[in-house]
């Protein structure tokens, strides 16, 4: 990072430096309660006519920042590589990018994105454990040189398509992590396989520069962290036992959540960094984290834009739903809790409701029987907490295109 603060050197960061960045004040507020007075005040700007009308993100550059300084002070032995998949809007991506993160790209497309925020190639792994062979070719022409790999015939791929680039053995996480979404079903070797892939490695004359797992993201058991390390340290010791080079990355995955369990995961990795890995200090540590830095960082508005009355009960339909950003709803076991943006009136009674999204699929359907004050067509409904696994997943359904909902960068102070 050059001089300045963190916040200036992101505010001129590619991603962001051409971007309108609104600025805005949590003084004394609850972050909800100042995120609220944005987005009123963008409701309500007709200086960009028309007003917004539709649904849109806000990105609090400012909560990445301090997220960055987090995970710095709690784990400042481990380098992350955000993981694109999680949300890969450019402001975010060059946000960290500027704040010193590596990434962590899956595919041709991220890896394109990446680079052209700036990105250096050897900040970038390639971590994705199963490749197809013009991507990896990709990789080769543009210098990103290691990627994972759990099978001997991705050994055989990497072997013909990019064989120079060096390999990182992604292990099966243990099981009992309690992840909203576990990885370990697709992907990781199993205790078994360490060696006979190190070995298809070994004889292909590919480097296996060190170890990768991934506890499954969304954990919510923090000591599954140190079982995955214990393993890890066992991979290391089979290939110096099998004649190979040294192994020199760690790479710790994803899976953490930014509040009280990041503290906790933070001290479960220490402390095991410190025992299985304390007499190998040339080991560098990774880690992926995704949802950490994305998670908390976006906030979504939505708009009321049909309501029907059926006696008590309240129905309304809004311009975002499961095809779009609220897919995470299906895909990433999010519990919606929107909240209206008026403020309700003191003592305003509220209404068993039930919020569908626009597309024509009665799957599509945010919430059902939530309290909510009466509201009418054109009243906005505020999510929190929307920027993991959210836009990334969206579709076309119907002629809704979740690229489509703007995304206003902005950073509070
Ligand atoms: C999805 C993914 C991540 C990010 O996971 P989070 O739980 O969002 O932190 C990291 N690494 C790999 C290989 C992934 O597939």
């Amino acid at each position: 990072m050059g001089g300045g603060s963190p916040m200036q050197t992101v505010l001129v960061a590619p991603g962001v430096k051409d971007r309108k960045v609104l600025s805005f004040s949590r003084d004394a507020l609850k972050d909800k309660d100042a995120v609220t007075g944005l987005v009123r005040s963008i409701v309500a700007d007709t200086s960009s006519s028309p007003a917004q009308r539709s649904a849109f993100h806000v990105l609090d550059l400012a909560k990445v920042v301090d997220l960055f300084w987090a995970w710095r002070r709690a784990l400042p032995d481990v380098r992350p590589y955000y993981a694109v998949k999680c949300n890969p809007e450019p402001a975010l991506v060059g946000a960290l990018a500027a704040l010193g993160a590596g990434f962590d790209c899956a595919s041709r497309a991220e890896i394109e994105a990446a680079l052209a925020l700036g990105v250096h190639p050897r900040s970038i792994v390639y971590a994705n454990p199963c490749k197809p062979e013009p991507h990896l070719e990709y990789a080769a022409e543009a210098g990103v040189n290691l990627t994972t790999y759990d099978s001997v015939e991705e050994v055989a791929k990497v072997k013909r398509c990019h064989p120079k680039c060096e390999l990182l053995l992604r292990l099966k996480g243990p099981d009992g992590g309690e992840a909203k979404v576990d990885l370990g079903i697709k992907y990781g070797a199993h205790a078994d396989e360490v060696v006979p892939l190190l070995r298809a490695a070994q004889r292909a004359g590919l480097n296996v520069a060190g170890i990768s797992f991934h506890v499954g993201t969304g954990a919510s058991r923090m000591d599954v962290y140190g079982g995955a390390i214990v393993a890890a340290r066992a991979a290391f010791d089979a290939a110096v036992a099998l004649g190979m080079p040294p192994m020199r990355v760690l790479d710790i995955g994803g899976g953490f959540t930014a509040g009280a369990t990041f503290d906790e995961a933070a001290a479960v990795v220490n402390d095991a960094l410190a025992q299985h890995f304390g007499d190998l200090p040339c080991v560098e540590v990774i880690g992926e984290p995704g949802r950490y830095f994305a998670e908390t960082a976006f906030t979504l508005a939505a708009r009321v834009i049909g309501k029907r009355t059926r006696g008590e009960v309240r129905e309304y339909w809004i311009d975002d739903g499961l095809y779009g950003s609220l897919n995470c709803i299906l895909m990433d076991h999010y519990v919606p809790r929107p909240r209206p943006l008026a403020t309700p009136g003191p003592g305003e009674k509220t209404h068993t409701s039930t919020v569908f999204g626009p597309t024509c699929d009665s799957l599509d359907t945010v919430v059902t029987g939530y309290q909510l004050p009466e509201m009418s067509v054109g009243d906005w409904l505020i999510f929190d907490d929307m920027g993991a696994y959210t836009t990334a997943a969206g579709s076309k359904f119907n002629g809704f295109d979740t690229s489509e909902i703007k995304i206003y960068v902005a950073y509070s102070s």
